[in-house]
């Protein structure tokens, strides 16, 4: 594998010929030649669906199909293939652990155990069910380092525990809490573990058999893939006693009007048509992947971060909200409100974005409205960091009282 080099990496991503400076990665990663070419052939060439027809092409196509099953399954070291369900992506993998396992084994009384950091990906489906079964959402709070504060899980974990549902790194903050000690503590509870791997998965891929993880959810966009896939795993014991939460096609044995047998997991989750060309995509993403290399292009990423904190932190107003070591850079500027200038940046052809990120009450706990977040990977460059500083400058010029 030849070394990270900034410019050989760039030069796979066409759309930066269009998108300007594009600080906006933690939203949505760009997508590389190689992904882009296996999902336009799949369009042009491939006249099949999968797990359907009898002809040829389908079975091909559906064998590639679940290679890319097993891809994703080696990624995170899943024990098999079977382990690992399609889904659109984060938000509907936990949306479906809190449907098929929660919501029919949760009792009044019941606590579900959610981190203050959390994206609403991974508040919302909790707070859905617990209004579904009389359970009750708990709060892990952000401690002063702007991390869950895991020091309050053996005062907040207890019999009633039932889940603990945690974000394996802050789409704002960038922080990644130690998910080993946090599952040791729910497990010794009796709780499961959802880890949200949205942007942890982009960084460092979760061993989920070392940690010991019961349920791992990302989304295939973030890392370099299409939009409108990712994946959920779960342990086979849970998965196996789960029921569908989505019924329809070729997720069953046997249908009358009496009934219906589930197939066994993972086709019993996965009602419908799947996104192939999405599957497809993502397998092109996690192979052209395994051909990078990762680690140098992850701390360069870092690196930028780095260097954009530290000329931002000269401005007037700066205020930093990055846990260190992140590629993210969430700040604001004393007295200027985000949106404001996060407008004046988008006119000078600056991708990023302000607001709440999907995490209102992690921004709460920050104490303030909304922050700008910078999000820097291995495209990028040091230009495009003085670039930010030099539309940042003058955003504040224009917009300082
Ligand atoms: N969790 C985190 C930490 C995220 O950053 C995101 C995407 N912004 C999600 C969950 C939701 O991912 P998706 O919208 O792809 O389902």
């Amino acid at each position: 594998m030849t070394p990270f080099n900034p410019t050989d990496f760039r030069n796979q991503f066409p759309a930066l010929q269009q998108a300007g400076i594009y600080l906006d990665s933690a939203a949505t990663a760009l997508k590389p030649l190689a992904v882009i070419a296996v999902t336009q052939q799949f369009y042009r060439d491939d006249a099949a669906t999968v797990h359907r027809s009898q002809h040829r092409a389908a079975q091909d196509l559906t064998a590639r199909f679940e290679q890319a099953r097993r891809q994703v399954a080696m990624l995170i070291n899943a024990p098999t293939a079977d382990d690992i369900i399609w889904a659109r992506g984060t938000t509907e993998a936990i949306n479906l652990v809190a449907q098929s396992y929660a919501r029919p084994r949760l009792q009044p009384g019941d606590e579900i155990l959610v981190s203050e950091a959390e994206h609403h990906a991974n508040l919302i489906p909790w707070l859905m069910v617990a209004e579904q079964t009389g359970a009750r959402v708990v709060k892990l709070p952000l401690g002063a380092d702007r991390l869950p504060d895991l020091a309050q899980l053996p005062r907040l974990l207890n019999g009633k525990t039932r889940l603990l549902a945690l974000g394996q790194m802050s789409n704002v903050t960038g922080g990644c809490p130690d998910l080993a000690q946090a599952i040791t503590l729910a497990h010794g509870v009796g709780a499961r573990v959802v880890i949200d791997g949205a942007q942890g998965i982009v960084h460092c891929p979760a061993d989920v058999q070392r940690l010991d993880i019961d349920f791992y959810a990302f989304s295939g966009h973030k890392l370099y893939g299409p939009t409108g896939i990712g994946a959920l795993y779960g342990k086979s014991e849970l998965l196996t006693q789960m029921v569908p939460w989505q019924g329809g096609g070729k997720m069953l044995t046997q249908a009358s009007f009496e009934g219906f047998t589930p197939q066994k997991p993972p086709h019993c989750f996965e009602a419908g048509t799947p996104n192939i060309a999405g599957v497809l995509g993502l397998a092109a993403a996690l192979e052209w992947l395994s051909t990078q290399d990762m680690a140098g292009a992850e701390r360069y990423s870092r690196g930028l971060a780095d260097l954009a904190e530290q000329r931002l932190a000269q401005l007037p107003g700066f205020r930093s909200f990055r846990c260190s070591g992140s590629s993210l850079l969430a700040f604001d500027i004393v007295g200027i409100h985000h949106s404001d200038i996060v407008t004046l940046l988008a006119e000078q052809g600056i991708a990023l974005r302000a607001g709440q990120h999907c995490a209102q009450p992690l921004i709460a706990a920050l104490g303030v409205s909304g922050t700008l977040r910078a999000s820097f990977a291995p495209y990028n460059s040091t230009e495009d960091v003085e670039t930010l500083v030099t539309a940042l400058i003058n955003a504040i010029d224009l917009l300082a009282d």
